[in-house]
This record gives structure tokens, sequence and C-alpha cells, in this order.
């Protein structure tokens, strides 16, 4: 069968411009669209004849091509013209998208969809967050019903041809002047019908599972740090890729630390006499205790840096710092023993300026009085 020429099958001048070349395309395509002409071999051939020319002409470097070597030109660039009718409209989805407005209604019910992402709220111990842990979660998930292989229908019975729209997934709909294309209601677009549906997913062709997955949390996280797990989300469509799974983190807070970026904060109270004499202080880390020495004349609101006792740099070996901050209890009851101490101590204090003061007195008198 001998191939027609490109230009006549899209009825345009040789000298036609590529607008002019879209329009027409656009016209053949509207005019033989499967879904305006179901169970139709002729219109379907011609909305495929004028794919091809299209394929050619729409495109200014193979259009050269073919303007000087006709079809043999074409052999061996890269074209065999269309095998099947969703093949076009992949090939031309802007076209079909903009002429009939269904780039994912009825026929895109049959398409391949990628699964959607999924969100999982995971809460976990502060410490957790500080070593890095495994939690083990479970996800709802939709799967292919194993029991039918997803097609829906009951084992040993098989989908029928839904006769509203013979199989397409759409039906026409005069809106005004114009017929335009709507998902078939009887299907859903599906293009089947299932008689005698499948027990286990109740016809729907998938079922909810749990599915067990580990999640690694590394040392560090923080609050609302999302891990992605690629693939782990909702299953495609069609064979479509499968989404991801998020896992958004919240940290417990800690009794013992408070936390600011990778750093760990604590705030430890010492009495006034170890404030004034210096001080050995047991200070609690994530792992075992240190040893932090408080110097004599401390004041209180101090703050002592334990360098790389903080929290780790997620994909890091730096770790943050622990911050010490030291305050100054003021004694509030005394007993008489400690009230006499206090006193003393507060007389030595005015008597350091008084002392000198009365010496110089002493000294002054005794000139005047001639001893
Ligand atoms: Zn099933
Ligand atoms: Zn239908």
């Amino acid at each position: 069968m001998s191939k027609r020429d490109y230009y006549e099958v899209l009825a345009v001048e040789r000298t036609a411009t590529q607008d002019e070349i879209k329009t027409a395309y656009r016209k053949l395509a509207f005019k033989y669209h499967p879904d305006r002409n179901p169970d139709d071999p002729e219109a379907e051939s011609k909305f495929k004849e004028a794919a091809e020319a299209y394929e050619v002409l729409g495109n200014q470097e193979k259009r050269q091509t073919y303007d000087r070597f006709g079809h043999d030109g074409m052999n061996g660039h890269g074209f065999s013209g269309f095998s099947s009718n969703e093949d076009i409209f992949g090939a031309f989805s802007d076209i079909f998208g903009e002429v009939f407005g269904f780039s994912s209604a009825g026929r895109g019910a049959n398409r391949p969809r990628g699964g959607s992402d999924l969100r999982y709220n995971l809460e976990i111990s502060f410490r957790e967050a500080a070593k890095g842990t495994e939690v083990g979660i479970k996800i709802p998930v939709e799967v292919t019903c194993e029991d039918c292989d997803g097609s829906g229908a009951a084992p040993g019975s098989s989908p029928e041809t839904c006769p509203q729209c013979g199989g397409s997934g759409t039906v026409q709909q005069s809106q005004g002047f114009f017929r335009i294309s709507a998902t078939c209601p009887q299907c859903r677009g599906t293009g089947k019908l299932i008689t005698d549906p499948c027990d286990t997913c109740m016809g729907r062709g998938t079922v909810i599972k749990d599915k067990d997955l580990n999640v690694r949390i590394p040392a560090g996280v923080d609050n609302n740090s999302r891990l992605r797990l690629r693939g782990e989300g909702e299953a495609g469509v069609n064979g479509g890729p499968p989404g991801d799974l998020y896992v958004v983190i919240r940290v417990a807070p800690d009794e013992t630390f408070e936390r600011q970026g990778q750093n760990l904060i604590i705030s430890r109270e010492i009495s006034m006499v170890e404030a004034a004499l210096g001080h050995r202080l047991e200070v609690p880390t994530l792992d075992d205790p240190v040893n932090l020495d408080i110097p004599s004349g401390t004041q209180s609101g101090e703050i002592f840096r334990l360098r790389g006792l903080g929290l780790p740099h997620l994909g890091s070996t730096h770790n943050g710092d622990l911050l010490v901050e030291v305050r100054v209890k003021t004694p509030s009851r005394l007993n008489s023993r400690q009230e006499e101490l206090l006193r003393e101590f507060a007389e030595i204090e005015t008597g350091k300026l008084s002392n000198r003061a009365k010496g110089f007195f002493k000294k002054a008198k005794s000139k005047v009085m001639g001893e």
C-alpha cells in the first residue's frame, strides 16, 4: 500500500507555514478522533495517517528531509509511524489538551499515572533524636488486589466492555454548538464494567494493606525534619511509578535538656558559697555525666561551654556544644549560726574599708595627744 503525500493528508500547500500545518492537523484530529468515531476503522486509520503526517510536517527538520527525499527519506530517521492511539495522544498532548480539553479525564483513566506521595507523622523521644534510631512503622497503602490481579472482577470472570461508551471511557455531550467529551458516567471512564465483582476488593481492584517499613532516623534530627523514602508512597496506576513517603519527625521535649539548634542547654543552681569559693559541678550529658569546675567568683547567669557535647550535625561528625548556665541561689532560711557567720562576714566586708580609716584616726589622735 503506497503512502499518501503528507501535504495531501493534511490538505495544505507545500508552502504552508508551521502554524497552518498545526491548524490543519488540529481540524483533522478533531474530526477523526476515536471518541467521536467509536468503532469506525476508517476514521481510525485517517486519525493515524494525520498524526503521522503531522509528526513529520510539524517538525521543521523532518519536514525539510521529507521535502527533499519524500517518504524514502523518512526511513532511518527514528520514525516508524504510530502503532496505537495512545502513542498519538502522548506525542501531541498539547494539541489534544487544547482542542478537546481532556488531558486527564476520560481517556486518562487508562493511562499510567504516578502514585501520590504520602506523609507519615512520627514522634520520637529526645534521646532517639540525639542518638539516631531505627523505627518500625506501618503504612496503610493501596495495593493491587491479588485475588483478581487488579481487574476488580471475580476470579473466573472478566470485565465487560461498557455499552454506553463502547469502551472508550468518554461520551459526547452537546453544549450549545459544541460537542464535548465527558467521562462516561456508567463506567466512570474505565471503559469497562464489572458484572461480577471480586469479593476481596469489592470490585475496586485494590485493597488497603499495612506495609511494614523500617525507618532509619539519623542522629541529630530536629522537629519537622523530613525523611524521604523514595517509592514507598502510594502505588501507581496502570503501571505508573509509585509516589514517595515523607516521614515528618516530631521530637518530644526532654526533661533535662533544652535544645537550640545542635546545642544543648542546661541550667544548674549552685549556692552562694559555691559560687564564691569555686565548686566542682556534676553535669549530665547525653552519655555519662561529666565534671565541670566552676571557678571562684562565678556570677549568677554565667554560661560555661562544654565543646562537642551537644547534638551531632546531620551528615557530619561535628557536634554542637553543651551550654551550662549557672544560677546562684541565695539562701532563704538561715539557722542562727549561719546568720551569725554571715553578719561577721558582712562586718569584715565593711571593715575592709573602715579599718583603714580607723588606723588613720588612731595615728592622728596619738600625735595630737603626744602619746
Ligand atoms: Zn479483587
Ligand atoms: Zn463507559
